[in-house]
């Protein structure tokens, strides 16, 4: 804990003032009337008190009257993991709530890198990590597995498009782009890998995608483990600095934009010399800029929005995502409450990888399955990877008549495409 306190943790653990004002701001709250335990404050407690009994004066000397504590037993610590993961998804909705900006988010990631260090954690955590230690992603998708994606995304495009030129090009050197994607696009979602390259075509982009260092995800966001998170941030930052682009564009994914463009600097303590954008602006500005033609009238569903946690609340990527949507759909409806007050889809924080807690999570989806069913919309759109499994879970366990879509997807459908001229034979 001594190497992890830093100004924000330290302020944090010390600034509570048990008002409870944040206790509503909870999704596991209020989906859980009457249990304490779900209380931010209650679960903050639990590491605070940690830190008194090592790091405040009061704690050291009159631990029974700050209620201060160590952990001592196998049970102790199973107690501690079951309140970080399972308890919080660290939203950070509560942190926003808190009048004396009390961060709890960042101090719970702050102990479940603790208890990490010590090898507690739950299983699909330490399965997760060993994948992007190890085989350099969080999905455990090889390099062949990947680029043949690649390639079989490409063949599609080119006959779509009937233009041999559609191409995803890998490795190339000295392009404006270089994208980034999340494992869960190859592995179940490759529609959106061909969806973006059908922009950057009609955009006329030049760019490319990495054979290596190509996930921008970064569990160690999730775990807590700084040394994995820089280690995945540095790994996509050489690549980017290596193929001399100018601009590393992050696809929509929360997580993976927080971590890639937000912390990950930090946590690998890495100067980045190469500009980071999330796909979201880089679409905008190509309809800003006139260079790519789309049509609204080709999304005529009802589409809502969800803001995930990590790009707005912890980004501030709110205005973009709705500013492209007006341009590329016809029945735009907001959400309740919307942008820095949006409530986690449920999946955030790992907790899509944690199946112990998956009632609890489940449960505590009422509170984003009402907001939903409240839009009326037919679809729900969200720039979030994660965000599209969560959402995916509550529309089907609270059994709403929805579905989930990307702003890539959007865009991709939206595009004035010219036919080619047809030209008779002879
Ligand atoms: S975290 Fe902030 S809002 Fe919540 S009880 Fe403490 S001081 Fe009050
Ligand atoms: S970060 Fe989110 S899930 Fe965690 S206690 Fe705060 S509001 Fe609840």
């Amino acid at each position: 804990m001594r190497q992890k306190l830093n100004r924000q943790i330290t302020g944090s653990l010390v600034a509570c003032v048990h008002c409870g004002l944040c206790t509503d701001s909870c999704h596991y709250v209020q989906a859980n009337p009457g249990d304490p335990t779900y209380a931010p404050a209650y679960k903050a407690d639990k590491i605070r008190k940690l830190f008194k009994r090592h790091f405040d004066w009061t704690g050291r000397i009159f631990p029974w009257w700050v209620k201060a504590g160590s952990v001592f037993t196998d049970e102790d610590l199973e107690e501690l993991k079951d309140t970080v993961f399972g308890k919080c998804t660290n939203c950070r909705r509560c942190s926003i709530n808190c009048p004396m900006g009390v961060d709890y988010a960042t101090f719970n990631r702050m102990a479940r890198g603790l208890l990490v260090s010590v090898g507690i954690m739950p299983e699909g955590v330490a399965v997760v990590s060993k994948d992007q230690w190890e085989v350099g992603n969080q999905m455990g998708v090889l390099k062949e597995e990947y680029l043949e994606t690649l390639e079989w995304m490409a063949e599609e495009l080119q006959d779509e498009l009937d233009d041999p030129k559609a191409d995803i090009p890998i490795d190339r050197p000295d392009c404006n782009v270089i994208y980034s994607i999340n494992p869960r696009e190859v592995k179940y979602d490759p529609r959106s890998i061909s969806d973006a390259a059908k922009i950057f075509y009609f955009a006329g982009e030049s760019w490319t995608m990495p054979s290596e260092g190509w996930d921008m995800t970064n569990f160690g966001l999730f775990s807590g483990d700084d040394a994995l998170g820089g280690s995945v941030a540095r790994r996509l930052y050489e690549q980017a600095i290596e193929l001399r682009a100018k601009k590393l564009v992050i696809s929509e994914c929360g997580h993976g934009y927080r971590s890639t463009r937000c912390e990950g600097p930090n946590w690998a303590q890495f100067n980045m010399p190469v500009e980071m954008e999330s796909s979201v602006i880089t679409m905008l500005r190509y309809i800003n800029d006139g260079r790519i033609k789309v049509d609204k009238t080709k999304n005529t569903e009802s589409v809502t929005f969800h803001d995930s946690c990590n790009n707005a609340r912890s980004c501030g990527l709110f205005e973009e995502p709705r500013e492209l949507l007006r341009h590329v759909v016809t029945d735009f409806r907001e959400m309740y409450p919307n942008r820095a007050e949006n409530y986690c889809c449920t999946g955030g924080g790992g907790a899509m990888s944690m199946a112990e807690y998956t009632p609890r999570r489940l449960k505590s989806g009422i509170v984003k399955a009402n907001q939903l069913k409240a839009t009326g919309a037919k679809v729900v759109v969200t720039s979030c990877h994660n965000c599209v499994d969560g959402l995916t879970d509550v529309i089907r366990h609270y059994k709403l008549d929805m579905k989930v879509t990307q702003l890539v997807n959007l865009v991709a459908n939206a595009l004035v495409v010219k036919k080619k001229a047809a030209v008779p034979v002879g």
